[in-house]
């Protein structure tokens, strides 16, 4: 009890420190908690590289993370740079910059990463930043802790070297206008108003990383937080199984932990695309209106393979192996 009790007070003299040097300015801080890079031995027979991500915007990134590992880089490296294509997009309405803002007018951003290690990093409700997945990666990286969030996640953007901007574009700003008229408050997924990025990849000694990210449902609620930044939700790695992500009705997901549910799913056996049905038949079990919404899941094992599954047919995702980089349909329930 004394030992626990003492292990207790150093704790929170630990935390306490953390904390303080947490204080709003400070730069960097060092290296946080996170697994260290050379406790991973490449793994023998990986069929990588493989990069996989969600809808046809994913062909963009896929190639960019293509890149990155076909030059022996890092997947961590690839995953984030390949969905900072799809941020930076003004013309993709669902992701980063030009993103529908919530039902005030407020464009806020949701994102999520993880290394090979099993380091994580998320950021949500971000407002002005245009990379949310590189500051969810600094969280990672550079403080003790996996998630920060709002004015929080804000300055320690703007703190790190950040770019603060108006992520509102004019076309944004004048769909939001003409829905207002109405103000019909329906934060349900369907295809016209959603579509996350996430983004699994494989290097060619088997190492996995993932990423998400998002500016969420459209006219949402000020301050409504995506599956997209929520580690075991939006996005999940298991170096040791595979990998998953999601896109679709956040609320569904993150119910049900969706892509940790995918791996481990997996890790009983189950294929890729096995694991994302059952991940998907877990959905349409625990909500009556499941034909109201789309889900999907895309995922990847140890051995390079990949699958994907969906509640209704149309989710695509985008498929780079063998030096082919290919958008392919999703099997889906309806
Ligand atoms: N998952 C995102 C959210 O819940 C939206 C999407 O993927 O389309 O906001």
């Amino acid at each position: 009890m004394t030992t626990r009790r003492k292990f207790i007070t150093e704790t929170a003299v630990a935390t306490a420190a953390a904390i303080t040097a947490l204080h709003p300015g400070t730069k960097i801080f060092g290296k946080g908690l996170h697994n260290l890079k050379n406790e991973i031995e490449p793994r023998s027979g990986s069929n990588g590289p493989v990069v996989i991500s969600t809808w046809d915007f994913g062909i963009r990134a896929n190639a960019v993370a293509w890149k990155i590992l076909s030059g022996n880089g890092r997947p961590l490296d690839a995953v984030e740079k390949g969905v900072m294509v799809i941020e930076a997009d003004p013309t993709i309405t669902s992701v980063g910059y030009g993103g529908l803002p919530d039902r005030d007018g407020y464009v806020t951003l949701d994102a999520c990463i993880m290394d090979e290690l099993g380091n994580a990093g998320s950021v949500a409700f971000l407002q002005h930043i245009m990379h949310p997945v590189s500051v969810a990666r600094l969280v990672m990286e550079k403080t003790p802790h996996v998630m920060i969030v709002g004015s929080g996640a804000l300055e320690f953007a703007l703190a790190n070297g950040f770019k603060k901007m108006n992520l509102l574009t004019k076309a944004s700003k004048e769909a939001w206008l003409k829905w207002l008229k109405e103000s019909k408050y329906k934060p349900i997924i369907d295809r016209n108003n959603h579509d996350t990025i996430g983004m699994l990849a494989m290097d060619k000694s088997g190492n996995l990383s993932g990423s998400c990210t998002t500016s969420g449902i459209a006219f949402k609620y000020h301050g409504r937080v995506a599956d997209s930044a929520i580690i075991g939700a939006g996005l999940f790695v298991d170096n040791e199984v595979g990998a998953a992500t999601s896109t679709g009705l956040g609320e569904a997901v993150i119910k049900t932990a969706g892509s940790h549910l995918v791996v481990e799913e997996m890790r009983n056996g189950r294929s890729p695309e096995e694991a994302c049905k059952a991940a998907v038949k877990r959905i349409i079990d625990k909500n009556k209106n499941y034909r109201d919404f789309q889900v999907g899941y895309i995922a990847i094992n140890t051995k390079g393979e990949v699958g994907a599954y969906a509640i209704s047919k149309g989710f695509q995702y985008a498929l780079y192996k063998d030096d082919k980089n290919i958008l392919v349909d999703s099997k889906s329930f309806i």
